[in-house]
Parts: C-alpha cells; sequence; structure tokens
C-alpha cells in the first residue's frame, strides 16, 4: 500500500513518530510490564505521565505560573456549558462573536445562564471572513469576551486578537492551538479539544487564569468546576489517562522538532503551496476572504457539486484521504494540521494538477 495522508477534520493525523514510541510502549510501559491504559491514575507512573504532559506543554506555549493548566472530559462542547457556568457569575453578562457553527452552539449554552451580547457575526457572509471588530460595541461589562480563533468548518482564523480591556477573552482553540506561538496573557481562558492538534478525543485542555478559578455558583455540579479539577490538579476523578499520554508523548514532539516557531513556519509553508495552487487554477477555488484564510483548515471547491464528488472518490483511491468538505459546506476541506507532512500537501497539489488537467471546464 502507498502512503496514506489524512486530511480529517478530527480526530486527525497525529505524527508517526508518536504512534511508533505509542506501539512500542504499548505493552510495557518503562518497565512496569503494564500498559498505559492499565495504570493506576494515582500510581507514580501515571503522576509523572501527566506531570511532564503539562510541563512540556507550558515550555512550548510559554505558560505563565498565574494560569492553571487542566486535563478534562466532555469536549470542547462541554466548555461552552462550563465557561459561562464559571465565568459568567459577576454581571451575567458576556460578549460572543459569531463565526460559524463552533460560536453558535456556543451562544445558546451561554444564553442559558446570562445576557449575551453578539459583537459582531459574519453569518450574512457564510462565515467566509472574521468579521472587523469594533471596540466601541464591546459591553464593558461582560464577564467575558469569547471568540472562536479558528474556525474549522469555514477555515477562517483570527490574525489578530481583539484589545478587549480588562475584559477576559476566552478562546475556543480547538483547531488552532499549537500550530502557532501565542501569547497566553492575553487571555483569561483557551480551550481545546484535543483530537485536532494535540492528541486522541477524549480530553480537552484547559488554561485557565488564576483568579478567574472559583467564580462558579455553589450550585454547579463539581464535575463542572473549575475550582474542584484545580484543586485535585486533573484528578478529581480517573482522567482519560491513554490520551493525556498521547497528548505528553505530541507535545514531547513539538518540543524536539524546534517548538511552536518552527511549527508555525512548517505550517506557514504548507498552507502557502496549497492556497497557491487554488488561487491560480482555473478549476479550484477557495470560498474564504484571503485575509481570514486558516492555517489548519482549507476548504475549496470546483463549483460543480458532481465534479467536487468525483475528485474526493479520485483522491481517496490516490491515498489522499477524508477530503469531504463539512456536509453544512459542501465540496472539499484540506485539513492540514501541525502533524500533516509537507509531502501530503505537494501529493495533494500534484493531483489537484492532474484532476485539472483531466477536467477541463
Ligand atoms: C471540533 C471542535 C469543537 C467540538 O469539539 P468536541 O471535542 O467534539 O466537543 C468545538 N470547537 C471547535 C473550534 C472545534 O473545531
Amino acid at each position: 500500500m502507498g502512503d496514506i495522508y489524512n486530511f480529517s477534520a478530527g480526530p486527525a493525523v497525529l505524527p508517526k513518530e508518536v504512534l511508533k514510541k505509542a506501539a512500542d510502549e504499548m505493552l510495557d510501559f518503562k518497565g512496569s510490564g503494564m500498559s498505559v491504559m492499565e495504570l493506576s491514575h494515582r500510581g507514580k507512573e501515571f503522576t509523572q505521565i501527566i506531570e511532564s504532559a503539562e510541563a512540556t506543554l507550558r515550555e512550548i506555549m510559554g505558560i505563565p505560573d498565574n494560569y492553571k493548566v487542566l486535563f478534562l472530559q466532555g469536549g470542547a462542547s462541554m466548555q461552552f456549558s462550563m465557561i459561562p457556568m464559571n465565568l459568567m457569575t459577576n454581571n451575567k453578562k458576556a460578549d460572543y462573536v459569531h463565526t460559524g457553527q463552533w460560536s453558535k452552539k456556543a451562544i445558546v449554552e451561554a444564553k442559558k445562564f446570562g445576557d449575551v451580547s453578539v459583537v459582531a457575526s459574519s453569518e450574512e457572509d457564510h462565515f467566509t471572513n472574521i468579521p472587523k471588530l469594533d471596540p466601541s460595541t464591546f459591553s464593558k461589562d461582560a464577564d467575558y469576551f469569547y471568540i472562536v480563533t479558528n474556525n474549522t468548518i469555514y477555515g477562517t482564523e483570527y490574525k489578530d486578537i481583539p484589545d478587549t480591556g480588562d475584559v477576559p477573552i476566552v478562546a475556543d482553540m480547538s483547531s488552532n492551538i499549537l500550530s502557532v506561538p501565542v501569547d497566553v496573557s492575553k487571555f483569561g481562558v483557551i480551550f481545546a479539544g484535543a483530537q485536532k492538534n494535540i492528541g486522541p478525543a477524549g480530553v480537552t485542555l484547559v488554561i485557565i487564569r488564576e483568579d478567574l478559578v472559583g467564580k462558579a455558583d455553589e450550585k454547579v455540579p463539581a464535575l463542572l468546576d473549575y475550582k474542584v479539577h484545580v484543586d485535585a490538579k486533573s484528578l478529581y476523578n480517573t482522567p482519560p489517562c491513554y490520551s493525556i499520554y498521547i497528548a505528553g508523548l505530541v507535545f514531547e514532539w513539538i518540543k524536539e522538532n524546534g517548538g511552536l516557531a518552527a511549527v508555525e513556519k512548517n505550517n506557514q509553508e504548507k498552507a502557502k503551496m496549497l492556497y497557491d495552487y487554488v488561487d491560480q487554477s482555473d478549476l479550484f477555488s477557495s470560498p474564504v476572504e484571503p485575509a481570514s484564510r486558516s492555517l489548519m483548515n482549507v476548504p475549496f471547491v470546483t463549483g460543480d457539486k458532481e465534479l467536487d464528488v468525483k475528485f474526493i472518490e479520485e483522491a481517496g483511491k490516490r491515498g489522499l484521504k477524508t477530503l469531504k468538505g463539512h456536509r453544512t459546506v459542501g465540496g472539499m476541506r484540506a485539513s492540514i494540521y501541525n502533524a500533516m507532512p509537507k509531502k501530503g500537501i505537494e501529493t495533494l497539489v500534484e493531483f489537484m494538477k492532474e484532476f485539472e488537467k483531466d477536467n477541463k471546464k
């Protein structure tokens, strides 16, 4: 079988080196005679795994000391509820920027707990851009300001983080965390489901500024209270041990490969290859405004639904897998996360050229 390149939006491609290491350690983790899946979450081996995963993450992201790192369950979607339950507790107000289906779901949850002001939206443009933000429309007394830094389905990404003054920014970074360096101190909370750029599904990363912990109402269930997880160092109950282990290996892989600066350079080069080709193509086009284009998720279309189907089918036969666009958007989408090798994009672009030649409009 030839090489397979998986362009899935998530669960997504993982680094081969990480999978090989996990395979090597599968039956006997460091002489324990047990698999990581079989280790007690309170034993010394797993303690070492979770502590070093956090330490490596802190190092590669430059997370300041006044931020807590949590490994939770429930996916990014559970954060849509946990955020308002824990933070919309002062003035019971929050500002949201609406950039697609993930912000929509988050807005629906937040409305259950207080007043939501949608300060900007790209809905009228079918979410093909990150809307212009006008700080004069921001609520000065909002408990937080919510953004989705990368919109996985539509392929848009913030290039600048808004200045919200003293209002903490909450960022859903599920699909672009660890893709470029970020200044964590600009955020109150960063969260991300793991299955795009971190590791296997099952673990959700939450990075939260200390002063935002402990604000939940007394009636909030323990498992949904950040303070409970902070106090227990993510071990209030059994955590997703194996997912945390793989995430730790991915953090190591990033560190060994030059850290986030090197990751960004690589991601810029990969995305450029694909966008440059699409922009000069007579067959393919990108629906996304150039200034808002994502480095991680690249939607493209031929403008002919039947031709899109043919493309996806033929690409699959060449080992270029999971290129179908989101069911609500159609067309194609290449998700090119950190672990997608450059060779994968080269192979995709080569195939697109060939397809274009054979299917002239
Ligand atoms: C995938 C995704 C989610 C949902 O993640 P789950 O872990 O499935 O809940 C939320 N936000 C963004 C930006 C995503 O890409």
